[in-house]
């Protein structure tokens, strides 16, 4: 696992070798003490970090060398598959172009897959195959990431993407954003039928009383909603769609 926060998934009191070696370790995935540290300088050197800082503490590093340290725990266990949770949202704007193309190098170099949970539409539009978006703890709809952002179906993700600005003046001119009402609900007492029912401005009788389940529309594309068919008829048009047409 990357965690989100490079500053609080550190402990300050281990070097940064001692934290790398930790999934070493606690696998047992080499026999000695020798072997461990060959491991944890050959992951430093991967993602990036001068193997000599290997007696360094974690206050000595900036925040994007942090992260690579986080890469260099995560990938020490030789895992197959990474969940990064929100890896890059503590870092600067700079610092995220340079971990998101570490990421994507070391997912080319060691066949990875990587479950990358992120708030911005952006980076999760570059570095995705394929999205699944979430509203009160469900899964409301999954797609290839390129179907995703051209055809979005759920209500939901279409206010998502909505508010994505778009580097170009004269589209930004005339942006229109899909603005939900109301507050989200709590999580811990839901409301009944589709969850996101008391928000969406195309909800009808139905939608109160039944939870709609994922539906596959089709190929790799599933959403849940009974009106996914006839949403983007009626609702207004994303700022994707308005610069398209
Ligand atoms: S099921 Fe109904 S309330 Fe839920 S997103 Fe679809 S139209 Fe809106």
């Amino acid at each position: 696992m990357i965690f989100q926060d490079p500053y609080a998934s550190l402990n300050p009191r281990m070097t940064v070798g001692a934290i790398i070696a930790e999934p070493v370790r606690v696998h047992r995935l080499r026999e000695n003490d020798t072997a461990v540290r060959e491991r944890v300088q050959e992951v430093m050197e991967l993602v990036g970090l001068n193997p000599s800082f290997i007696s360094r503490y974690p206050h000595e590093f900036s925040g994007g060398q942090r992260q690579r340290i986080g890469i260099a725990r995560a990938l020490a266990a030789e895992p197959s598959f990474i969940v990064c949770d929100e890896p890059v949202s503590a870092l600067d704007v700079s610092i995220q172009a340079q971990i998101i193309n570490l990421l994507e190098e070391l997912q080319h170099r060691l066949g990875l897959t990587y479950l990358f949970i992120a708030h911005d539409l952006s980076v999760v539009k570059h570095i995705s195959n394929r999205v699944a978006v979430m509203y009160l703890g469900r899964v409301i709809e999954i797609a290839e990431s390129r179907q995703l952002y051209d055809d979005p179906r759920h209500p939901y993700t279409r206010a998502l993407l909505s508010a994505v600005p778009i580097p170009d003046p004269q589209v930004e001119q005339h942006r229109r954003r899909i603005i939900l009402e109301g507050d989200v609900p709590s999580p811990i007492n839901p409301p009944s039928g589709c969850t996101f029912h008391p928000r969406c401005p195309i909800g009808s009788e139905r939608c109160r009383s039944d939870v709609p389940s994922l539906r596959v529309r089709s190929d790799l594309h599933e959403v849940a909603c009974w009106r996914s068919d006839e949403s983007p008829v009626l609702m207004p048009m994303t700022v994707q769609e308005a610069a398209r047409s």
